[in-house]
């Protein structure tokens, strides 16, 4: 079976050939598939934006299409940035400057919420889409708290201000392969994989 897995992120393509690796299912990239115009995120879920970034790549390539949206929840702020995660602070640019800036903003933000209510989740929906129309999709959670100082160098957006739930360290602290294999996206990604034969 061949699944096309609709990112260009090339760390999401080789943590997901890595976990269907054993299953003989091929996983190909979209730099490995021809163009096709790629329609903004302008779900209101998370869930939503995976199921439209998968159906799209099925319906353009007639291949099986897997997408994920990820971002982070925050309690005190009524479940925001949320799926506004990537964007939160306004700021175009690097991704690196990005990060930092929307880091910064949602830190402020928090300045004045007490240690007991900066609870926070990091939320990923993974979806499967057929050129048929038929649709899985899956959506897990990786909750945790926001500290105040950022700390760690490891990871990437909100990762050096988010201690998840019975850690320490923050998610930039963790190495790489620790994150892997407990993050919300880990989660998401394994849980929809079993069910991807239900797609071939
Ligand atoms: P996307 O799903 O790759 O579009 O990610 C959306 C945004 O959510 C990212 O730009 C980050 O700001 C945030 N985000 C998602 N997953 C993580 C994570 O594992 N660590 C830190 N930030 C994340």
């Amino acid at each position: 079976m061949k699944v096309l897995l609709a990112t260009r992120n090339d760390a999401k393509l080789a943590e997901l050939r890595r976990l269907v690796g054993a299953q003989g299912i091929e996983v190909v990239g979209l730099a490995d598939v021809p163009e096709f115009p790629e329609a903004p995120e302008t779900g209101a879920t998370f869930e939503e934006n995976a199921r439209a970034k998968a159906r799209d790549a099925a319906a353009a390539t007639g291949l099986v299409a897997v997408a994920d949206d990820s971002g982070l929840t925050v309690d005190a702020l009524n479940g925001m940035p949320g799926v506004l995660s990537a964007r939160w602070s306004g700021r175009g640019g690097a991704r690196t400057e990005r990060d930092a800036a929307n880091l910064a903003l949602v830190l402020d933000q928090m300045a004045d919420v007490s240690e007991e209510r900066r609870g926070a989740a990091f939320v990923c929906a993974a979806a499967a889409a057929h050129p048929d129309g038929r649709e899985i999709v899956v959506v897990e959670r990786w909750p945790g708290t926001l500290i105040r100082l950022p700390r760690g160098t490891n990871g990437f957006g909100y990762d050096p201000a988010f201690v998840p739930e019975g850690e320490s360290r923050t998610a930039a602290e963790m190495a790489p392969e620790e994150k892997d294999a407990v993050s919300h996206r880990a989660q998401a990604l394994r849980a929809l994989l079993p069910r991807l034969t239900e797609l071939s």
